[in-house]
């Protein structure tokens, strides 16, 4: 991953100067960017900001579960077909079988 880190004594929320700013990924982590970038946040702000992160992830979480739902069905709908193949390579071996 590229990083571009930006060094600065002020948040970049509050725009308050603090000597011990946190490093705050602005992309969230758990969606693997491919390029991110680090911009200084105050305790309070990294705070408030994380918490807006875990509606990101919540909504993540529902986005990866629906699309896991939508693959569920397509495995079930191969399975079906693959059934339905078999069922008929069955009734033609049988077919041949009382031709001979
Ligand atoms: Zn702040």
């Amino acid at each position: 991953m590229s990083v571009i880190v930006i060094e600065d004594n002020k948040c970049w929320l509050c725009g308050k100067i603090k000597p011990d700013l946190t490093k705050h990924h602005t992309l969230p982590k758990h969606l693997k960017p491919s390029h991110n970038v680090i911009v200084p946040l105050c305790e309070k702000c990294h705070s408030r900001v994380t918490a807006e992160d875990v509606v990101g992830m919540y909504a993540y979480a529902y986005k990866l579960e629906k699309s896991v739902m939508f693959l569920g069905e397509q495995v079930k709908g191969i399975k079906v077909a693959i059934e339905n193949k078999f069922k008929i390579k069955l009734k033609n071996e049988k077919k041949e079988k009382v031709k001979q």
